[in-house]
């Protein structure tokens, strides 16, 4: 498989190059040349395969001849070696969980398969520029990133990671996450928001001075090896999914729009989806993008689902790609929802209140768009993606349900451990002294 950018202004590459570089140079996203068919008997038979099975072949063709297929199906098999279970929550609404990794957030998955190619690719040595042996990860974070990216990277050889993250914006567990683990794992509290964080990322990437000192690589989603893998678990959801010649509408919380994008990417490949639903909160641009056909970046607004407080999604980009930038068929897949923060208080209570389920925020906002969606089509079913663990957001949830949610004993080691971070400024001068130090 080759990738070009959506900017079409950089040499097409493979995986391994996409993976290594991040963005392109012309600072577009890469994009698979053509969209590879699954075969049918996957789809058919899928109970029959194991979830180690259906992993490989959804990524095979995207990785290619990059990395040998026995270390490849390793790498799957360590990526998804947590629980995702398709979970009723009633007649017509079912709950995905994608937050039983070691951060508690969907994003374990990118992050595990993404740090697992780099060390591969870093230890085989060849074609990373500059003959240098590191290379250094910069990640901006809303919340869950961070933590994702910190754990799957962490004690890698050759890899050392920074993370940016926007102060007093993520809650408590998720600043645990990724200030204490040291090492190769470092993390700027940056006196901003998450959009200025990500600006300094791009930033750093198109700098000279930088790039001729420092081989830089993202662990944002524009990472194919990070957006790729979040295939996997619309087949696993498929597989649960017990009315098979009803395929299921999916509701995805959605902030960058990587994770709805790789679902679509699953889609066009060949996996049966009545209906995608990205589901935002007050971040509209895309909610707006389908009445408007106008997409139009706003500065970021705070919400209870801090992760998806993006004002410019990088992703959506990839989205138009796989549509081949035409409108109509677009929205004939796609529907998007803006919920407020006191609707997803509202439906974090009565859905606890009616179904005895703990949704997370942006769990919440991901179910109002699909009951909305569901009011005007009776004959359907979905599924919520529940992207992170309520624990992650226990100001929001408890206040709601009216109950302390306990701490996952996997997690609870870490709230003992000591934050260490280093309080920058959102200056882009300041964190470029801090990279070339
Ligand atoms: C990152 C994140 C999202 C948004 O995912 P995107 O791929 O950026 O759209 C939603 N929910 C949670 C909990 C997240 O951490």
């Amino acid at each position: 498989m080759k990738y070009y950018s959506t900017n079409n202004q950089s040499p097409i590459v493979n995986f391994k190059e996409a993976t290594i570089k991040g963005q392109a140079p012309d600072k577009g996203l890469y994009f698979p040349e053509t969209i590879p068919q699954v075969e049918k008997k996957l789809i058919a038979g899928i109970a029959d395969f194991s979830n180690e099975e259906i992993a490989f072949k959804v990524i095979k063709p995207y990785v290619g001849n990059t990395i040998a297929d026995e270390k490849l199906f390793q790498i799957v098999s360590e990526t998804i070696s947590f629980h995702i279970p398709l979970v009723r929550v009633n007649d017509r609404i079912s709950s995905l969980e994608l937050f039983h990794g070691p951060t508690l957030a969907f994003k374990d998955i990118g992050a595990r398969f993404m740090s697992r190619c780099l060390a591969h690719f870093v230890k085989e040595g060849a074609s990373i520029p500059l003959r240098t042996t590191k290379v250094t990860v910069l990640v901006a974070t809303s919340g869950d990133t961070g933590g994702a990216v910190a754990n799957g990277f962490y004690g890698v050889e050759g890899v050392e990671v920074i993370i940016l993250y926007p102060s007093g914006k993520v809650s408590p567990v998720q600043e645990k996450q990724l200030t204490t683990l040291g090492k190769n794992i470092k993390a700027l509290e940056v006196e901003g928001t998450f959009d200025d964080c990500q600006q300094m990322v791009k930033q750093a990437f198109t700098d000279n001075d930088i790039n001729d000192k420092i081989f830089l690589t993202s662990a944002n989603s524009i990472n194919v090896a990070r957006w790729l893998p979040q295939q996997f678990y619309y087949f696993l959801a498929y597989k649960q999914w017990a009315d098979k010649l009803n395929p299921p509408v999916i509701s995805v919380p959605s902030g960058n729009f990587g994770n709805i994008c790789a679902g679509i990417l699953a889609m066009r490949s060949g996996l049966p989806v009545h209906h995608f639903i990205a589901a935002c909160n007050a971040n509209d641009i895309v909610t707006e993008y389908l009445h408007t056909q106008v997409l139009k970046p706003k500065q970021a607004v705070a919400t209870l689902s801090n992760a998806m407080d993006v004002g410019n999604p990088s992703n959506f980009v990839r989205i138009l790609e796989i549509f081949h930038h035409q409108f109509p068929e677009l929205k004939s897949k796609l529907s998007s929802y803006s919920i407020t923060d006191a609707e997803t208080t509202a439906t974090i209570k009565e859905v606890y209140q009616k179904d005895n389920y703990v949704l997370d925020p942006h769990g919440a906002v991901g179910y109002l768009s699909l009951q909305r969606y569901l009011e005007n089509h009776p004959e359907q079913k979905g599924i919520i993606l529940e992207t992170a663990h309520p624990v992650k957001f226990p100001d929001a949830v408890e206040n709601a349900v009216g109950k302390h949610i306990e701490i996952p004993s996997s997690v609870q080691f870490i709230m003992a451990k000591e934050k260490q971070s280093v309080l920058i400024k959102a200056d882009y001068q300041q964190f470029k002294e801090y990279l070339l130090k």
